[in-house]
C-alpha cells in the first residue's frame, strides 16, 4: 500500500525547486544562492511570542512603503518573494488559464504553476535575453498571469524598459504582469515602481533575501495598485509572518538600515568589477555576460569541469549548463574579496 496515488496527478509529476540548499555541497565559500556574504546583526525587540502578530504588520507596510516610494495600500508582504509568486497565480488562475514565463529565468514561476495545476505557457528570451513579444503576443490566449525577473536570475540582464512597458499595453484587461525586482537594489533606476499608477495589473515583486542581507528572515513584498493587493489580501494566510520576522524586518527598513543596505550594495559592485576584471583574462573563460545584479553568468570551455572541481574545493557555485540556451555556463554570486580571490585562484588551477 502506498499512499501516493492519492495526491494531485500534478504533484505526482512535479520535480520540486532545485534550490541551493536542497541540492547541497559541503565547504566554506558558497556562491551559489545570491545571498549576502555576512549576516547583519539585530536583537529582538518585541517578545509576545503568545499572540499571534499582525497580519500584515503596520511597521513593516510603512516601511517598506516609505522605502519603495509607493502609499502602504501598494504593498503586501509575504513570506518571501516565492510566497508572492504562488499567491498572484492562485489569486487570478482558473484551473484552465495559463501562466507564461520566459527562461533562461527563475526556476520558481513554473515550479509554482505547476504545483497549483496551471498550464504553462513557454517563450523563451531572444538571443541577448530580452522578451520576445511578438511571440508573447501570439500566445497571449488563456493566459492570466505573465512572469518576468529583471535584472533576470540567472542571466544578470535587464530587460529593456520600452519592452516591459509594450507588454504591459498588450496585456491590459487580459493578464496580470508580474515584474520580479528580486535584485533591483543593484540597480534602482531600472525600477518600475512609477509605473505602478499607469498600469492596475502590474504586480512588482521584491524582498529582503538580496541586498537587504536577510535571506534566512523569509520576508518579500508584492507593489501593485490598491485592488490587486486587495485580491491578494484574500489568499494569503491569516499570519504570514512571525513575531521575530516583522521585529527584525521593521528595523532593517528604518533610515540606519536602508543607509546600510546600500552601503552593501557599493560593496558588492565593488567586488564584481573586480571579479569581472580577473575572469576577463583567464583563459578557460569563454565569455563574461553583462550583469547588473549581486551574480555574474561565466560561460567556460567545459564548465561542468570547472563547477564540479571547485565543488570539491568546498567552493560551492550555481550550474546553469541545463538551463535553456545556458550551455556551459556557470552562476558566480558576489562574495566576499577573499571569497571571490580564492575561487578566481581555483579556476585558474582547473
Ligand atoms: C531570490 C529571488 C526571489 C525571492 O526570494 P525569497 O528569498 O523568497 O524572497 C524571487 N525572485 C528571484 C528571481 C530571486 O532570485
Amino acid at each position: 500500500m502506498t499512499i501516493s496515488p492519492l495526491s494531485r496527478k500534478n504533484v505526482q509529476a512535479l520535480t520540486p525547486y532545485q534550490s541551493a540548499r536542497r541540492l547541497g555541497g559541503k565547504g566554506d565559500i558558497w556562491l551559489n544562492a545570491n545571498e549576502y556574504p555576512t549576516s547583519p546583526n539585530f536583537d529582538l525587540l518585541h517578545r509576545t511570542f503568545n499572540r499571534y502578530p499582525e497580519p500584515q504588520p503596520e511597521a513593516v507596510i510603512n516601511g517598506y512603503a516609505n522605502y519603495a516610494g509607493v502609499k502602504p495600500e501598494n504593498v503586501i508582504v509575504t513570506r518571501g518573494g516565492d510566497e508572492s509568486i504562488e499567491l498572484i497565480i492562485r489569486a487570478f488562475c482558473e484551473p484552465d488559464d495559463h501562466v507564461l514565463h520566459c527562461p533562461p529565468t527563475y526556476g520558481m514561476y513554473s515550479v509554482s504553476a505547476e504545483t497549483c495545476g496551471i498550464a504553462l505557457k513557454t517563450v523563451p528570451l531572444t538571443a541577448d535575453f530580452q522578451l520576445n513579444l511578438a511571440e508573447i503576443e501570439r500566445n497571449l490566449d488563456r493566459v492570466k498571469v505573465v512572469f518576468v525577473c529583471s535584472p533576470n536570475n540567472p542571466t544578470g540582464t535587464l530587460v529593456n524598459r520600452v519592452d516591459l512597458l509594450k507588454l504591459l499595453d498588450i496585456t491590459r484587461n487580459k493578464a496580470i504582469v508580474v515584474v520580479d525586482e528580486a535584485y533591483i537594489e543593484f540597480c534602482p533606476q531600472a525600477s518600475l515602481v512609477n509605473e505602478l499608477a499607469n498600469y492596475p495589473h502590474l504586480a512588482i515583486i521584491r524582498t529582503l533575501s538580496k541586498a537587504f542581507a536577510l535571506a534566512g528572515l523569509r520576508c518579500g513584498f508584492t507593489l501593485a495598485n490598491a485592488e490587486l493587493i486587495g485580491i491578494l489580501q484574500k489568499v494569503i494566510a491569516p499570519y504570514p509572518l512571525p513575531v521575530p520576522v516583522s521585529d527584525i524586518a521593521a528595523q532593517a527598513l528604518q533610515p540606519q538600515g536602508i543607509t546600510q543596505m546600500q552601503e552593501r550594495v557599493n560593496d558588492v559592485l565593488n567586488n564584481r568589477a573586480w571579479l569581472i576584471e580577473q575572469l576577463s583574462k583567464i583563459p578557460t573563460v569563454v565569455q563574461i555576460f553583462e550583469t547588473e545584479a549581486n551574480y555574474v553568468l561565466v560561460k567556460f570551455q567545459d564548465s561542468e569541469k570547472i563547477f564540479k572541481t571547485l565543488w570539491e574545493q568546498g567552493i560551492i557555485l550555481r550550474d546553469q549548463h541545463k538551463a535553456l540556451g545556458l550551455q556551459n555556463c556557470i552562476r558566480i554570486t558576489i562574495g566576499t574579496r577573499n571569497e571571490l580571490e580564492q575561487t578566481v585562484k581555483a579556476i585558474k588551477l582547473v
